[in-house]
């Protein structure tokens, strides 16, 4: 008898890499369908996508943004909250201060800080996005350790900031645009990253950088014009 699963055009996604296919110890079909089914199990496997039987798989096989590791900036994850970042760019910009969002989520707790540059608001030269959101998030932590958490920012640190995520112990860092004139994960200085501090952060730049850098520059721009 024929596999109906195959030939329903049913779509039949590939096991991820590096998991363990919970239908491959078997010798037949591990799928729950109707009938007895002769394919084997391998079949299901990326391996056999050049079988002209299973021809349809590799339509559904498309590259998919789910596939990618945490570490990949393309990662819907950041996509997700560096948008959420850049809400709170334009909050800034329309206080009339630099446009700087940032926004801490937890993996337990989802989003545990949210905050803007208020620089000029509060009168205060350590009212960076990054320092509001990391004390709004160990308040909803009730710790002074976010571990578990990451950082999403618009703007890569500056030294200020990138010593609070260290001492923070924030595990992993993600910005939009780098900074050049004070930016302290990958730019002038790497405090993230720097071995004789106790703890480093992992850091992705580069997430929605165009949009990140692009409120800033308006913002400047604009300001030049007075
Ligand atoms: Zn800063």
């Amino acid at each position: 008898m024929s596999c109906a699963v195959s030939e329903g055009g049913v779509s039949n996604p590939p096991w991820p890499d590096g998991l363990e296919n919970p239908s491959s110890d078997g010798e037949k079909c591990g799928l729950a369908h109707p009938g007895s089914c002769e394919r084997e199990t391998a079949s299901h496997n990326r391996q056999n996508f050049d079988n002209p039987h299973f021809a349809f798989e590799i339509h559904v096989t498309d590259w998919s943004p789910f596939d990618l590791p945490l570490t990949d900036p393309r990662h819907p994850f950041h996509l997700e909250h560096m948008a959420m970042a850049l809400d709170e760019a334009r909050a800034a910009e329309a206080e009339d201060e630099v446009p700087i969002g940032c926004v801490i989520v937890s993996l337990k707790k989802g989003v545990i800080g949210k905050a803007h540059n208020q620089r000029e608001t509060l009168k205060d030269p350590t009212a960076h996005a990054e320092m509001i959101a990391i004390t709004q998030a160990a308040q909803a932590m009730e710790s002074w350790r976010l571990e578990q958490c990451i950082l999403y920012v618009t703007l890569e640190p500056c030294p200020m900031c990138a010593g609070a995520i260290v001492l923070a112990r924030l595990p992993m860092v993600v910005y939009g645009c780098t900074d050049p004139k004070a930016g302290a994960c990958d730019t002038l200085f790497r405090i993230t990253n720097d071995p004789r501090l106790n703890h480093r952060a992992q850091v992705i730049g580069g997430v929605l950088a165009e949009e990140c850098g692009g409120i800033l520059s308006a913002f400047f721009a604009a300001k030049r014009r007075g």
